[in-house]
């Protein structure tokens, strides 16, 4: 598979645990840079892109979070999974708000790791005309969708770039136009199988993809709430 060619940057301070992912990393013949803070991270991610960036959250000085927040704030969508050693439900929400796309909390097995890092990759990696993935382009509002290019574009011609997790979820709801989606559903669409992430977290995913799609994000036309359940993709209005 694509695995020669995936690159990694592992950013985490503790050497042993910096350490015995790159090993395993470089084991399942992937290449990886390993960086020990976030300010290094931020010199080297315009010299050198790689595929994907391990971002642990506690980090001396600029913190993963604020590395994360920093690189959204730039536009890039490079895909980033955390490392998270705090496991409360507050700050995996607001890893993901802050538009991480998965984030895994220590200790974690190997080959969880792995499972998430080809989850994201499997995502990031649709191109147009893959088989089973394909889209056509979507109207959604005031903006079309075009999956080949994993993006929405605004009718002034403005275009947002989408985050793996937005990418994901948008995908599934232009692909099952009116029909309602459990959350449990859409989690293992945007995270994968086996996701210990709580469905509360497809809310808050929904509520960025409401802020960029809806014009009142008050009262959601594209995007509907199903009590209890989940949400309902409705494309067309007019
Ligand atoms: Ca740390």
């Amino acid at each position: 598979m694509e695995a020669t060619e995936t690159h990694i940057f592992v950013v985490e301070d503790d050497p042993a645990m910096r350490q015995m992912v790159c090993e395993y990393l470089a084991a399942q013949e992937m290449t990886t840079t390993a960086l020990s803070s976030a300010d290094e991270l931020l010199r080297r991610i315009h010299t050198r892109r790689p595929d994907l960036i391990l971002l642990d959250v506690g980090l001396p000085g600029t913190s993963g979070l604020e590395a994360c927040q920093i690189l959204r704030s730039q536009g890039d969508r490079i895909p980033i999974i955390l490392l998270t050693a705090r496991t409360e439900e507050f700050d995996r929400v607001f890893g993901l708000e802050i538009g991480a796309d998965d984030y895994i909390g220590k200790p974690f097995s190997p080959r969880e790791l792995l499972a998430r890092i080809r989850a994201i990759l499997r995502r990031t990696a649709f191109v147009p005309g893959a088989p089973n993935q394909a889209i056509d382009d979507t109207r959604i509002g005031g903006f079309l969708f075009q999956p080949s290019a994993r993006r929405l574009v605004a009718d002034d011609g403005s275009e947002r770039l989408l985050t793996t997790v937005e990418f994901a979820l948008i995908a599934e709801f232009a692909r099952n136009p009116n029909v309602a989606l459990s959350r449990e559903r859409l989690l293992t669409v945007v995270h994968g199988r086996g996701s210990t992430l709580l469905p509360r977290t497809i809310d808050v995913a929904v509520m960025r993809l409401r802020r960029i799609i809806e014009p009142d994000t008050s009262k959601p036309r594209h995007i509907q709430s199903i009590r209890n359940f989940g949400y309902m993709f409705v494309a067309s209005l007019d």
